[in-house]
């Protein structure tokens, strides 16, 4: 069986378990579950050196209950036809769960982006949007891809390009993929989204004593220990955002190696010195680990896989010492090893629901792109000005003049920025409490990634119910 597959695999016993507790009709149930369509497509990339080489790419569309369908485009070497289906279904149901009102897709390329050129990504990318338009798998109404691992801002751009070249005239274009630069209709705040959805929706967890308590945990973030697997847009973000909070880094993995500080990792120059060095090795006042994978194993309260899916399995689960396990990336734990957890008493923190921050903004994203204008753009003078009204009328009841820093903080209209982080915050504290509610209604049974399948499998459900079968 490919990793691909048994990928696919576990995310379909993670929908049985699910499912098996919902009173839904089994044959709604099999066609949730079931990925609605599959394109493939190979074609050939002139190399910068002449010779042509075969790519490989996929797109899944994991769910059409609401379009357009959504998800990121992964340039890895292993890309398979499961793993973007694997991803896609977990897509439906993070979209589902956060209230963002689209099905679920994923694409990837099989490559490995560091054996190409600049020049040759972009070539390999246009083509594959090509192919994309040509079957229908791209449009702001119809599939809106994102990044994912081995893309960025700058693909994302490509895409836009190739796309609004191929549908000259289409007013929505910008609409057809999200990620975006900010000046290329991107949306301030969606490079940190993931991270940022992370951390609100990991602080209010840990507002809630009483559910600290069987973890043998304080609530508040501040001085909790924290390791974090990957330093890409993910991990990066969860390792400032959590920093920032109070937390204290004290482990980081990637690629080549790990290191660890139990005092606290200082993560800008973390990041400064593997941006020198091309490692994290040997940074300033960490201790380096024999091995990558040692990191995942480190004394810590919460643990941040931010890399890859299949990185807590059944030989390295019962040596876990965190106590709540964050899956920031998709699919980091497998099913063999969430049981080996749950039994530990380890809390794992569902990815369809913690690293759902990514799709939010994106969906704010795409949002911005159909209204053609910025958020915040009409009305933050207006708001400044109104605030500054209500201060001199405090002023005037009151006789006490404010001072120019108090006026500058009170009278602050909202940004676009502050918009997007407002609406995600509101997005991951509003999704925590459903699933919360369904663990406690099966309190003994279910861990926190049934109940979160169960919640979204009840949207699904709800919302396939009402638009019948067609014809
Ligand atoms: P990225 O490519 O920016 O970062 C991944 C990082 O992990 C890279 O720096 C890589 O070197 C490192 N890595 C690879 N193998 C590793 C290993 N064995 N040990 C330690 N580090 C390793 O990708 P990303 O966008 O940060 O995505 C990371 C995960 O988060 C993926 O599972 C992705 O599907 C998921 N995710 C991403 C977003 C997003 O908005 N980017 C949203 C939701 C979920």
């Amino acid at each position: 069986m490919s990793v691909g597959a048994r990928f696919l695999d576990q995310v379909d016993r993670a929908f049985d378990r699910a499912a098996s507790l919902t009173n839904h009709d089994p044959t709604l149930l099999a066609n949730i579950k079931v990925c609605k369509t599959i394109f493939y497509t190979s074609f050939p990339l002139k190399r910068d050196d002449g010779s042509i080489e075969v790519m490989h790419a996929w797109r899944a569309e994991h769910s059409h209950h609401k379009l357009p369908c959504k998800g990121g485009i992964r340039f890895a070497p292993d890309v398979d036809a499961e793993e973007v289906q694997a991803l896609a279904a977990l897509m439906t149901y993070k979209c589902a769960l956060v209230d963002v009102p689209f099905g679920g897709a994923k694409g990837g390329i099989r490559l490995n982006p560091k054996r190409y050129s600049p020049a040759e990504l972009e070539r390999i990318t246009r083509r594959y949007v090509f192919e994309l338009v040509r079957k229908n798998f791209i449009g702001p109404g119809l599939d809106v891809p994102a990044p994912d691992v081995g893309t960025g801002p700058r693909e994302m751009a490509w895409i836009a390009d190739t796309y609004s070249q191929l549908r000259s005239g289409e007013l929505d274009a910008m609409g057809c993929v999200t990620a975006k630069p900010v000046s290329q209709g991107g949306i301030r705040g969606r490079v940190e989204a993931t991270g940022r959805g992370v951390f609100f929706g990991v602080r209010e967890l840990v507002s809630i004593a009483e559910d600290l308590k069987p973890l043998g945990l304080t609530t508040g973030l501040a001085g909790k220990r924290v390791v974090i697997q990957g330093l890409g847009n993910v991990g990066y973000h969860c390792a400032k955002f959590f920093s920032d909070g109070g937390a204290l880094i004290v482990g980081l993995s990637e690629s080549e190696g790990a290191i660890a500080n139990k005092q606290g990792l200082d993560i800008e120059k973390v990041v400064a010195h593997r941006k020198e060095r091309k490692s994290l090795l040997d940074a300033p006042g960490a201790t380096n680990l024999a091995r990558r994978e040692d990191a995942l194993e480190l004394d810590c309260d919460i643990l941040i896989p931010a890399a890859l899916e299949r990185q807590i399995t059944a030989e390295n689960a019962p040596r876990i010492k965190a106590k709540i396990v964050v899956e920031a990336a998709n699919g980091p734990t497998t099913l063999e090893a969430d049981e080996i957890l749950a039994r530990r008493g380890v809390m794992v923190i569902p990815d369809t629901f913690i690293n759902a921050g990514g799709v939010t903004v994106s969906y704010f994203e795409w949002v911005k792109n159909l209204g053609h204008v910025r958020f915040g753009r009409m009305q933050k003078r207006f708001e400044q000005g109104a605030y500054g009204r209500l201060l001199e009328a405090v002023e005037e009841i009151t006789g006490r003049r404010f001072t120019q820093a108090e006026i500058d903080r009170l009278t602050h209209g909202a940004s676009e920025e502050d918009l997007v982080n407002s609406g995600l915050e509101e997005t991951m504290i509003g999704a925590y409490h459903p699933i919360r509610e369904m663990y406690k209604q099966h309190l003994g049974k279910v861990d926190l990634r049934t109940a979160a399948m169960i919640v979204a499998i009840d949207k699904v459900a709800t919302s396939y119910e009402q638009l019948g079968i067609f014809p």
